[in-house]
């Protein structure tokens, strides 16, 4: 069913579900990005439609919807252990774009399927969420969504476009139809997808990557001009690692506290570190060698598509202006790195 709503119509139907849905999507927050006197443009909740921003891109990721940057697993004390339960029990919609759909998929194999059992506090968030489709038909300059196919989205509940005034709504979810069917009017609406990169990007394809990749010249730039910020893994829709953190209430007395897990990334100094006063990946190219193939050859191999999903985000937000498209490129370009295609 396609419809076409105005925006008063959108918000009284935001408003109507509101009792049983929280609603997410790309907004702007004045004077909050990292220069002075800029925006942020990020995800939050919204009320109205008319804070959905269309025309930039997000610098984070939705990621944080259902694996939040700080996560209370458990408190404790002497004598118990308690797991604290989600504080909102509302379901989640979240308005995005085709790649961070397809980034939400690649975390869903990590936090679910990547182990013995899934995660219990990924899975209790992940289960309220549903995504509508923000029709995204041109890339930004440093997307390459189509290399990484994530330009064709999968799971949404409904698609919509922006349009003056209001926005066209394709929907085939039975409950959702019939909300619409009362509201707005019909329309003609196909939707559109990219069909060209805003980078050109050409990933490689081997299942068995070259041992001389392993220590090649092409990481030590690397080491030279990344300073360990982190912050291509924070911005990034498919980084997924954390640490774990006891936090102690009195320190004093040392009976009552949480466990936390807290993001962590792999380009940060500390990440490696173990017991005994081991450090893996001490080098900054060191960090981004592992980075890379992880998202452009290990998972692939583990789960047969790319983890990168090709949003460009870590382009976008790197303050050393270290291309990751253009090291996937350098890969692609050394001898034995094509071979089997995905
Ligand atoms: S382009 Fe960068 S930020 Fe986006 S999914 Fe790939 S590695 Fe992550
Ligand atoms: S954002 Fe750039 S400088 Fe910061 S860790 Fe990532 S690659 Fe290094």
């Amino acid at each position: 069913m396609n419809r076409l709503l105005k925006n008063k119509e959108c918000n009284s139907l935001l408003g109507g579900l509101s009792a049983d849905y929280r609603f997410f999507a790309p907004v702007r927050r004045a004077g909050r990005g990292r220069l002075s006197d800029t925006d942020l443009i990020t995800y939050d909740q919204i009320s109205s439609v008319e804070e959905i921003v269309w025309d930039e891109k997000t610098l984070r990721s939705a990621k944080e919807i259902m694996f939040p940057i700080t996560e209370t697993l458990m408190r404790f004390d002497q004598k118990t252990i308690s797991q604290p339960s989600v504080v909102d029990n509302r379901g989640i919609v979240i308005f995005c774009r085709s790649c961070d759909i397809h980034a939400v998929s690649r975390l869903d194999k990590i936090f679910l399927d990547n182990g013995t059992s899934p995660d219990p506090y990924y899975e209790r968030l992940r289960e309220k969420i549903h995504f509508v489709l923000m029709e995204c038909a041109d890339p930004f300059k440093s997307c390459f969504c189509v290399s990484m196919k994530t330009n064709i989205p999968e799971k949404f509940i409904a698609a919509v476009r922006e349009v003056d005034g209001g926005l066209k709504v394709l929907s085939q979810r039975r409950t959702l139809v019939d909300k619409l069917s009362t509201i707005g009017s019909e329309c003609e609406f196909e939707l559109h997808y990219p069909k060209q990169n805003g980078t050109e990007v050409f990933p490689p394809q081997t299942l068995d990557m070259p041992s001389e990749l392993y220590d090649h010249e092409m990481w030590d730039e690397y080491s030279g001009r990344c300073i360990a910020c982190g912050r291509c893994n924070t911005s990034c829709p498919t980084c997924s690692c954390f640490s774990v953190h006891d936090v102690m209430y009195d320190k004093d007395s040392g009976q009552a506290g949480e466990r936390r897990r807290v993001w962590a990334g792999c380009h940060i100094d500390g990440f490696t570190d173990m017991a005994g006063g081991m450090e893996f990946r001490k080098s900054s190219g060191a960090r981004m060698r592992f980075k890379t193939f992880h998202k452009i050859y290990d998972y692939r191999k583990r789960f047969g598509e790319n983890m990168c999903v090709g949003c460009g985000r870590c382009d976008d937000i790197c303050p050393e202006y270290i291309s990751f498209s253009n090291c996937i490129n350098k890969v692609s370009e050394q001898p034995g790195t094509q071979g089997e295609s995905l």
